[in-house]
């Protein structure tokens, strides 16, 4: 079985301002990463178009129409403190969600076993109708919902280990038990969600870490809190929302994670596949600022990917 790369080069024409952490070098260094000879099987392909249509999935026309007229012809418009478009933005928004939702089709294919998709702009932080924290529309529940439309899947599961925690996937999910919602995230920190108390229908997991822990909590949050819920949930597809700034190096939080709890944490998840859907599980970036630790991160995950 295979493991599948996704980019494009439109992810780079997504800018935001200097010295920005969200930036094109992000995808730089995750390609320098990943040219590596371990890396030679790997299944590389060029994203897909995406289709727009799949956006109304998750969020209503008049957001999404009003986040294509805000996209400049030139410079960059500024739709909060951190969130901007560039004029190739949208394209490269769409390429996002088109390669997200290939990734649906080769795992339900049977062909690929697992896909990592390396794109920009990131998805987590985007709400039903808010575009925010450097996130336009979110990529991880468009892909559960076109699983569920286009592929009949009845349960999705997304797994998110980015620092921060997914507010746009758990505001989008919140009332929506065919969707479980597991995050691992710093708090006290952006945005503010993801308190252990806010669990939506049932099929909302948080288990927020206190700033400067690491490998041992994040660990146990996983364990106890993010494995079971997979195990009473049965899902027929995972996806994971890719965040690395859970790296020590990382200049965003302080939650202090090496490459080797990427690729436990990610082998945990491919045996939760094994187990309840037939391998299918997706991995789509999201944080991550520290070039290096976003390299090694990757790296570690992709390698455990390729093992399945
Ligand atoms: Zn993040």
């Amino acid at each position: 079985m295979t493991t599948r790369l996704y980019s494009h080069p439109i992810y780079l024409e997504h800018l935001t301002t200097p010295g920005h952490p969200e930036r094109p070098d992000r995808l730089r260094a995750i390609e320098r990463a990943l040219n590596d000879e371990p890396f030679e099987m790997l299944d590389r392909a060029e994203a897909p178009e995406g289709d727009e249509q799949t956006i109304l999935y998750v969020h209503p026309e008049k957001f999404v129409e009003n986040v294509r007229r805000q996209v400049p012809r030139e410079g960059l418009a500024t739709i909060d403190g951190d969130t901007m478009l560039s004029p190739k933005s949208w394209q490269a928004a769409v390429t996002a969600i088109g390669a997200a939702n290939a990734a649906v089709d080769d795992v339900f294919s049977g062909k690929i076993s697992n896909v990592f998709v390396a794109s920009r702009p990131p998805g987590h932080h985007a709400e039903k109708t808010a575009a925010m924290g450097f996130c336009l529309f979110n990529n991880a529940a468009i892909a559960a919902r076109y699983a569920q439309r286009k592929h009949g899947a009845e349960r999705v599961a997304i797994v998110d280990w980015d620092v921060h925690h997914g507010n746009g996937t758990q505001d989008i999910f919140w009332d929506d038990k065919s969707v479980l919602y597991c995050s691992t995230h710093q708090m006290p920190l952006f945005p503010g969600t993801g308190a252990k108390s806010e669990t939506g229908a049932g099929n909302i997991v948080n288990a927020p870490l206190a700033p400067n822990t690491g490998s041992e909590h994040f660990r146990e949050a996983m364990r106890s809190r993010v494995l079971p819920a997979l195990d009473r949930f049965a899902p027929d597809l995972i996806i994971i929302s890719a965040g690395f700034d859970a790296h020590h190096r990382d200049p965003l939080a302080e939650i202090n994670l090496t490459e080797d709890d990427f690729d436990w944490a990610t082998g945990q998840l491919m045996d939760s596949a094994a187990h309840h859907c037939g391998n299918r599980l997706i991995s789509l970036l999201e944080g991550g600022y520290d070039l290096h630790g976003l390299a090694f991160s990757v790296a570690a995950h992709v390698t455990r990917l390729m093992k399945g």
